[in-house]
């Protein structure tokens, strides 16, 4: 892996030079930080708008022991696995946009009129780009054959330029206060590298997905007109200013997970995903999502979408009732019992989800039912809830809204991971 720099910098210098009132925000954070399990009373301390945090002497802010679990630089390289589409020769632009196409040929793979071979590699070169389905790519595209037959193509690219991807993917680059930018520039990168390293200990050259399995990402940015491009270069200056900054709990990089809104309060991560590694993805309050009514939503399951479910977890033909069985500290569903009118079975709300569809379900904050829990079932199934995403972590809404009334990134990242603390990892 190469590096974009060889000076190690450690996190309170880097914090103090790179940060707009760093001094007193690492202050801040690093207190933060003491109250792991106290986010409930650390929310209700937070600041609804940006007041001063206490000015307190730099040197009373700890140099951080370097890390021994920490083998991964925030810099160098990364491989994301692209989507590709199911079609038999693949069409790409390559850096100087002369079309090129590649076929497969038994397993191996053959570009342009060249005798076939095992993989092969185009590079973009400096400040290009490779054109493939609907993404420009910077770095290299490695293409090869699966062995089931399809084609794998996978983009090395450096770390910042995948985060700027993934930005432009998860946040947007519209009209976006900076401070949510950075905040979720710091989140996408501490998430891309915890789950490289933890990847890395089963496989020499981990990857990472380019959708919903990991972070959305197309590639570079494509502005669409000339307003699209002045807020993308506003983008490429706010996570500059994040270049190498990670989120770090004990010696290890976050999984920093976030997802779109929370509904009013965040989950507990390990609620919801019980791999998880990082303990600071606890839940707290959100208070910008609490009181909006743009969170809320609702959807009737049909008849038919509710027997298949009976039938695709061989329930029987038709399914019967649905109650909750399972709810955790944010009243969100953790688990289902299903009744099919032959047997019945218990089902983790985020299969409940990917089943009936995450756009329809939204959240697993399910405030109503009808009819109600466990009752019998006729026509449908209505659910109101509120919310949009897995709910832990950062919430998106929330830091958008947060970032409009004056929070830092630094701020929001504390909020929603009470126990974390952010250095340059460069
Ligand atoms: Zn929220």
């Amino acid at each position: 892996m190469s590096r974009t720099t060889s000076v190690r910098r450690s996190s309170s210098v880097s914090l103090r030079n790179a940060l707009v009132g760093a001094a007193a925000l690492s202050a801040f954070f690093l207190h933060a930080c003491r109250a792991t399990h106290a986010s409930e009373a650390r929310a209700s301390s937070l600041p609804a708008a940006a007041e001063p945090a206490p000015r307190t002497a730099p040197t009373s802010t700890p140099v951080p022991r370097e890390a021994a679990l920490v083998r991964r630089r925030a810099s160098g390289t990364v491989t994301v696995r692209l989507s590709v589409p199911a079609s038999a020769t693949l069409e790409f632009s390559d850096a100087r946009g002369a079309r090129r196409n590649a076929r497969r040929v038994g397993g191996e793979v053959a570009l342009d009129d060249r005798p076939p071979r095992q993989s092969v590699e185009v590079a973009a070169g400096d400040g290009r780009t490779i054109a493939i389905g609907s993404g420009a790519y910077r770095g290299s595209l490695r293409i090869s054959v699966e062995p089931s037959g399809e084609w794998r193509i996978e983009n090395q690219v450096e770390l910042e330029d995948y985060v700027l991807g993934v930005v432009a993917r998860e946040l947007g680059f519209g009209d976006r206060p900076r401070e949510a930018w950075r905040a979720q520039a710091i989140a996408a990168r501490s998430y891309a590298l915890a789950n490289l390293e933890q990847r890395g200990a089963a496989r020499r050259d981990p990857y990472l997905f380019d959708g919903v399995r990991d972070q959305a990402y197309g590639g570079e940015p494509q502005p669409a007109n000339a307003r699209e491009g002045s807020s993308l270069e506003r983008l490429r200056e706010a996570l500059r200013s994040t270049a190498g900054l990670v989120l770090l709990e004990s010696d290890e990089y976050v999984d920093a997970r976030y997802h779109s809104s929370c509904g009013g309060r965040t989950a507990d991560g390990r609620s919801v995903f019980p791999e998880l590694r990082s303990s600071c993805l606890s839940s707290v309050a959100c208070e910008p999502c609490a009181s909006s009514d743009a969170v809320k939503w609702s959807w009737t399951a049909r008849r038919d979408e509710l027997n298949a479910l009976a039938r695709a977890h061989e329930l029987g033909d038709e399914l019967v009732s649905l109650a909750p069985l399972e709810r955790d500290g944010s009243q969100r569903w953790l688990a289902v019992e299903l009744v099919g009118d032959r047997s019945t079975k218990r089902l983790r709300f985020e299969e409940l989800r990917r089943a009936l569809g995450r756009d329809k379900l939204r959240s697993a904050l399910v405030l109503g039912l009808w009819p109600k829990a466990g009752e019998k079932l006729s026509t449908g199934l209505a659910f109101r809830g509120a919310g949009f995403g897995h709910g832990a972590g950062l919430c998106q809404q929330g830091a958008l809204e947060y970032a409009r009334r004056g929070w830092s990134a630094e701020q929001i990242l504390a909020h929603y991971f009470p126990g974390a603390r952010i250095e340059d990892r460069r």
